[in-house]
């Protein structure tokens, strides 16, 4: 009985005496385990520095008050690099840092102070043997409101400028919570590789594609699963696509004229879609196509002097990005007209957001999902 009650008090403390007194019940503990770990840098060690006596306040027992006294201990951190010289031992099950009541009667306050509030909330605590303040409580409400962030599970990783085209940072944002977590000083895969050492739990990256962020990621956070990210997956898509019908059009123009001529149950075809072309309009196309291929034919020169994507840069008046990107694809992009991507992919978006919400973050299986309906869709927008 004795034992039960004992082991139900913490999984982390030994009751080593039983004081009943007059208004309350005072157990004195002892914490079982004989090694702690450093909150700084994690390494367990058993060099214990000093004893100290710790009171707590517990859940009530009987309708007595219950109160913990805690011989608890200071250690030495085993790793002379480590800042923290000697740290307090921790005990997350039973209670935080300096806390004056354990957590399990932290809850039931604040279940308390939430229910009927401060004043009439102390009042309740004292009736049920577990007092407490009425200011007490307005401070524990306050702080639920603004409790820590959690731990950050899904990350986005992408580039971000300084100052636009000559210096770029990273920013990285919590994307289930869609918030920015930090802003790094370079784009530099040592930098994001410790970044995410700092901050295990990371469960999926999301980045483009860029080789920087994937082998800080790697290296940073080797269990996670890196995806493209929504925006890019959304692009890539659209271009696949795009390349894969380009090379099909007429085919499968004149399929989806047919096909809706058949349906509208008509002989002479819809209007054709219209398609905007004018000879001024061609010409400004093929003016800005030259213009890309004479940017890009300068960018594969100073390429070939051996500059780095970064110092051909400020001299083409490019992104280091859009270098990089183009020189990756070995060409310039060639010249699409913006509204065919939205035009593409608007039906889809709101359900792929909707699915990487439910949690399929796999690009390959929401590709399968939506494959299905891609004909249907194409027949409407040719
Ligand atoms: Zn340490």
């Amino acid at each position: 009985m004795l034992h039960a009650f004992r082991s139900l008090v913490s999984p982390e403390l030994s009751i080593v005496q039983i004081l009943p007194q007059a208004d309350k019940v005072v157990l004195v503990a002892r914490p079982k385990a004989t090694k702690s770990c450093c909150p700084s840098c994690g390494c367990r060690t058993g060099r214990v520095h000093s004893h100290y006596m710790r009171r707590v306040a517990d859940l009530p027992w009987q309708g007595r008050v219950v109160e913990i006294r805690l011989h608890a201990r200071r250690f030495r951190c085993a790793d002379p690099q480590c800042r923290q010289r000697i740290f307090t031992e921790r005990l997350p099950e039973t209670v935080q840092p300096r806390a004056r009541r354990t957590a399990r009667l932290g809850e039931s306050h604040l279940a308390i102070g939430f229910a009927v509030g401060g004043e009439s909330g102390s009042r309740l605590s004292r009736k049920l043997a577990m007092p407490v303040s009425g200011d007490t409580l307005l401070r524990m409400i306050r702080a639920a409101g603004f409790e820590p962030p959690a731990a950050p599970r899904v990350v986005g990783i992408d580039d971000w400028a300084w100052r636009k085209g000559q210096r770029y940072g990273t920013i990285i944002c919590d994307l289930e919570r869609n918030r920015v977590l930090d802003l790094l000083p370079d784009r530099n895969a040592n930098t994001v590789a410790s970044w995410l050492k700092r901050h295990p739990g990371i469960e999926v990256i999301a980045r483009d594609r860029a080789g920087v962020y994937a082998d800080g990621a790697r290296r940073g956070a080797p269990d996670a699963t890196q995806v493209a990210d929504r925006w890019h997956l959304l692009q890539n898509l659209g271009e696949a696509l795009r390349l894969a019908l380009g090379r099909h059009r007429k085919a499968v123009s004149a399929a989806g004229k047919a096909m809706m001529a058949k349906m509208s149950g008509d002989d002479d075809a819809n209007p054709e879609p219209s398609v905007e072309t004018s000879p001024k309009l061609d010409g400004l196309r093929r003016s800005r196509r030259n213009q890309r291929s004479e940017l890009y034919a300068e960018v594969l020169d100073l390429r070939t002097t051996g500059m780095s994507p970064r110092q051909i840069a400020p001299r083409t008046g490019m992104s280091v990005r859009t270098i990089e990107r183009w020189l990756a694809a070995g060409g310039e992009p060639e010249h699409r007209r913006p509204p065919a991507r939205s035009v593409l992919m608007d039906p889809f978006q709101e359900y792929l957001e909707e699915r990487w919400q439910e949690g399929q973050r796999n690009g390959l299986h929401l590709w399968s999902e939506i494959k299905p309906h891609l004909n249907s869709h194409f027949w409407k927008i040719l």
